[in-house]
């Protein structure tokens, strides 16, 4: 028999159930294939420092699967259907008795997988996997058998869901007898835009697996208090590798449970807190699969489809470079341009910023974001856009509007983030720093910073009239 493993957002040998599957039967010979699918990418907007990631990460992955005798080939074509045709002759080139994948579950994805099993199911053995989630979508409902709608109850009900789950890692492959001395297809560059991440992001399970447990040991207590402060390193910044699979949620959910195996009665705990944001991370996928407009640039509450957002684009263009005269805003967007990574506490203030006091469509938020982050998540990133423009599930409310100004001073009381990444405010005092213009010698001391694009007072105001007219139309 021959397997093949088709690899696409898991892109590790330890728990990687698909991988396993294909190596259960130890007379099989088992191949590997990685498909580039730059057109896609560009669809969906991928940033260029995850684009070189994918690849730094694919380059580790393909000694560590030729070492257990697993060859990864790999091909560049451009969209999911062109994959789909490749699959399909490259299954009849190899004699491929058994193909194996674990799912994704966005839109596109879906459809993908669907017509890979319409197409090659008659002929061979299709077996897909639940992945890169702690949950699959589904599993967790209400009594009357929907999806949640907001988050609070959906964690209650899944927290009990995992309680009983099968949740145990599966082990990396052993070295197959069948195909020892393999050969792998060198990962070539992709045609697609590339950014070298840097020496934050090292990539390959290894470097994921060391810092999930660096943090679950050393700093996970900490993060109830510590997360929401950007100029401290207290989040376990583990988003790029859980973005492509590299990690998986079940992994870190192990680890944290072997260093604190109370975890689950602890809600007041460091590690619950922590647990609550992978859970997060579940709940958009599983909202993703429940409700497909979400996928189609579609808000999940309707009404708000009918917000009048503003043209505006020398405004857009201040956020996206960080001139927006707003510190705490500016500061972020500035970490994300140069990083590729921003802290979850700026991402809500800049997102915010965006859609409230710019009144500018979150969608061109959540499309910038995407196109500069290394973790660029479809479901992450959509599910923090709707929450941040109140258009999504158990929203804030649209009058809860967050003050930019008010914000930067009490996660950033110092100013420390941000004069890492305003050099221009370097010699602005601590009390003045987060609305320089008040500091009178703003005036006469030439600072060259901008003054703030808008009067957040105002566009408080702009903002709630725009989404009450839509809430209630004449
Ligand atoms: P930690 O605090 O250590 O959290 C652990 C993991 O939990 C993260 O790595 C991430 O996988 C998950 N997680 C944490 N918070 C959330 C959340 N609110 N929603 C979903 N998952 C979460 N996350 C992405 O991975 N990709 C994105 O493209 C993305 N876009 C976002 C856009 C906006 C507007 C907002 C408000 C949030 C977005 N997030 C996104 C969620 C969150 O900001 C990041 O996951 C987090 O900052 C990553 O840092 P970390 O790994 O140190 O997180």
């Amino acid at each position: 028999a021959t397997h093949l493993l088709w690899l696409r957002n898991d892109l590790r040998i330890h728990d990687n159930p698909a991988l396993n599957a294909a190596c259960r039967n130890p007379d099989a010979q088992v191949l590997a294939l990685y498909i580039a699918t730059p057109g896609q990418w560009r669809d969906h907007g991928m940033s260029a420092r995850q684009a070189a990631f994918l690849l730094q990460n694919l380059h580790e992955l393909s000694p560590a699967l030729a070492r257990r005798g697993i060859p990864l080939h790999y091909h560049q074509c451009d969209d999911f259907d062109q994959a789909v045709d490749w699959v399909d002759e490259f299954c009849r080139r190899q004699q491929v008795s058994h193909l194996f994948y674990n799912y994704q579950y966005e839109y596109n994805e879906q459809l993908r997988d669907r017509r890979l099993e319409q197409q090659l199911g008659d002929r061979l053995v299709c077996q897909g996997l639940d992945d890169g989630v702690l949950l699959p979508p589904g599993a967790v409902l209400t009594g009357g058998g929907e999806m949640y709608k907001v988050y609070t109850p959906f964690r209650n009900a899944f927290l009990k869901a995992l309680s009983t789950a099968e949740m145990e890692c599966v082990p990396a492959p052993a070295q197959r007898l069948e195909g020892i001395e393999t050969v792998s297809d060198d990962p070539m560059p992709f045609s697609y835009p590339q950014q070298d991440p840097g020496a934050d992001w090292p990539a390959g399970e290894d470097a994921a697996l060391s810092r999930l447990r660096t943090f679950c040991h050393q700093q996970v207590a900490d993060y109830p208090q510590a997360r929401d402060i950007p100029a401290l390193d207290a989040t376990s910044r583990l988003s790029p590798y859980l973005a492509l699979g590299v990690l998986s949620p079940r992994q870190c959910y192990n680890r944290l449970l072997k260093a604190y195996p109370d975890l689950l009665i602890r809600p007041e705990s460091g590690a619950f807190c922590w647990l609550n944001e992978l859970i997060w991370r579940d709940f958009y996928r599983h909202l993703m699969v429940a409700y497909p407009r979400l996928a189609k640039h579609q808000p999940f509450i309707q009404w708000t489809g009918r917000v009048a957002w503003r043209q505006d684009d020398r405004l857009f263009d201040a956020w996206c470079a960080g001139l927006t005269g707003f510190p705490i805003v500016d500061a972020a967007m500035r970490q994300m341009n140069q990083t590729g990574w921003m802290h979850n506490r700026l991402r809500m203030i800049t997102a915010s910023f965006l859609v409230k006091d710019l009144l500018i469509d979150w969608r061109r938020g959540e499309q910038f974001f995407m196109s500069r982050l290394i973790d660029g998540d479809f479901c992450a990133n959509n599910g923090g856009w709707q929450w941040a423009a109140s258009t999504g599930t158990d929203a804030a409310p649209y009058f809860r509007i967050f003050n930019p100004t008010t914000q930067g001073r009490r996660f950033d009381e110092k100013g420390e983030f941000i004069r890492r990444w305003v050099p221009e405010l370097a010699k602005v005092p601590d009390r003045y720093l987060h609305d320089p213009y008040s500091w009178q010698q703003a005036e006469t001391g030439g600072l060259d910073y901008p003054r703030p694009i808008v009067d957040h007072a105002k566009a408080r105001i702009r903002a709630l009239a725009a989404y009450e007219a839509a809430k209630n139309p004449r």
